[in-house]
C-alpha cells in the first residue's frame, strides 16, 4: 500500500511528488509521457528556467526526485476507483496498486483548428497562449484563428504584442457589424476566406493559403479552440467539473471526493507551468498534512480531563 499515488508526471505531478518525497511518504508516480507542451521547444515565463526546453525541464525534475522515496512508472493508468478509504489503481498492463491518497495531475489536451498543416507548425509558430509565446512573436505579423466571435477577444489581446494583427474567420460569417467596427477601430484586419492550408518551412509559418488561391503572408498564428481533459480518470472517480471542463478544487487542491486531490491544468486555475508546479506543491503539502492528522496518536477522551 502506497501513501500516495500521483497520476501524471508533468510539472504538477513532479512537484507534488517532490514535496511528498521530502515528507518521507511512500509515493508512486505514473506517467504516460504526453505533457501538454510537448510540441514546444521553449518553456517561457518560468523564473530561472525561462526559455528552457520543456523536455529538459521534465528530465531535470525526474532527476531531482531520485534521492526521494518516489517510484516512477512510465505507463498509463487505465482506471482508478475509491472504496472503503482506499484508492485502487489499475495500470494499462493490468497491474493493481493501492494507496491511501490519490493525486490527479493528468493535464489537458488542446482542441486544434481543422486546418491542413497545423501540426507541422504547432509549438514553433502556431500557439494558443500569448503569455507563453507572445513575446517571441512581438512586432511580427500575427494571425489569429477564430471561426466564431471568440476570435475577437484574442485578436484584440494580440495588439499588446504587435500592431500587425489579422483575424482569419476561415470561411465563416459570424461577425456582426459592431464587431467589424470594433476590429477596424483597433486596427485589426479581417480575412474571411476559407483556409486551404498553412505553408512554411521547418515549422516556421510563411503563408496562410486560402481556398480561393490567395496566399496571405504571415509569420505567427494564435488560436483558442478550448481544451479537454487528457484523461477520463476524474470523471471515473466522480469529480465535479466546472463549465469549462476542469475539476472543481478547493484551496488546497482537494476535490469533492475524500482523499482525492487534483492539481495543474486538469484543475481550475491559470494554465501555465509555474502555476501547475505550484498547485502540485500545494497538493503535496495538503496530502501530507491530512496523513499526519490521520496517523496522529491522540490522548483518549477520558484521560484528557484528569
Ligand atoms: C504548445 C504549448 C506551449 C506551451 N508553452 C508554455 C510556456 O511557454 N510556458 C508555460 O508556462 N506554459 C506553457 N504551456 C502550458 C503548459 O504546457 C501547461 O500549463 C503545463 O504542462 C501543465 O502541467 P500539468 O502537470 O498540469 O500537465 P501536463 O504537463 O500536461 O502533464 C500531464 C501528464 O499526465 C500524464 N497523464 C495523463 N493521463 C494519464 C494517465 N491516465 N496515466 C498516466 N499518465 C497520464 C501525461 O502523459 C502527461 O505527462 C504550453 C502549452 C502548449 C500546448
Amino acid at each position: 500500500m502506497y501513501d500516495v499515488i500521483v497520476i501524471g508526471g508533468g510539472p504538477a505531478g513532479l512537484n507534488a511528488a517532490m514535496l511528498l518525497g521530502r515528507s518521507r511518504r511512500k509515493v508512486l508516480l505514473f506517467d504516460g509521457g504526453k505533457p501538454r507542451n510537448r510540441w514546444s521547444r521553449s518553456m517561457n515565463g518560468f523564473l530561472t528556467s525561462d526559455g528552457m526546453n520543456p523536455r529538459e525541464f521534465i528530465q531535470r525534475g525526474r532527476a531531482e526526485l531520485e534521492k526521494y522515496s518516489v517510484e516512477i512508472k512510465d505507463i498509463e493508468v487505465a482506471s482508478a476507483t475509491y472504496s472503503k478509504g482506499q484508492f485502487v489503481v489499475n495500470d494499462a498492463g493490468g497491474t493493481v496498486y493501492r494507496s491511501r491518497k490519490l493525486l490527479l495531475a493528468t493535464g489537458l489536451k488542446d482542441n486544434w483548428p481543422e486546418v491542413e498543416g497545423f501540426e507541422e507548425f504547432y509549438g514553433r509558430s502556431v500557439h494558443h497562449c500569448p503569455y507563453c509565446d507572445g513575446w517571441e512573436s512581438r512586432d511580427k505579423p500575427i494571425a489569429v484563428y477564430g471561426k466564431d466571435r471568440s476570435g475577437i477577444g484574442q485578436a484584440l489581446a494580440m495588439k499588446n504584442w504587435s500592431d500587425d494583427v489579422t483575424l482569419f474567420t476561415d470561411g465563416t460569417d459570424k461577425l456582426q457589424r459592431a464587431d467589424l467596427e470594433l476590429l477596424e477601430l483597433n486596427g485589426i484586419k479581417v480575412v474571411k476566406g476559407k483556409i486551404d492550408r498553412l505553408e512554411g518551412e521547418d515549422g516556421m509559418l510563411q503563408h496562410i493559403a486560402l481556398k480561393n488561391g490567395e496566399r496571405v503572408p504571415q509569420q505567427v498564428l494564435f488560436f483558442s479552440e478550448g481544451a479537454r481533459q487528457q484523461s477520463d480518470l476524474g470523471e471515473m472517480l466522480g469529480c465535479e467539473f466546472t463549465s469549462k471542463g476542469v475539476v472543481k478544487t478547493r484551496r488546497k487542491q482537494q476535490s469533492n471526493i475524500p482523499g482525492l486531490y487534483v492539481a495543474g491544468d486538469a484543475a481550475r486555475d491559470m494554465q501555465m507551468v509555474i502555476v501547475a508546479a505550484a498547485e502540485g506543491a500545494k497538493a503535496g503539502v495538503a496530502i501530507n498534512m491530512d496523513l499526519q492528522q490521520e496517523d496522529r496518536k491522540r490522548v483518549p477522551e477520558a484521560e484528557r480531563h484528569m
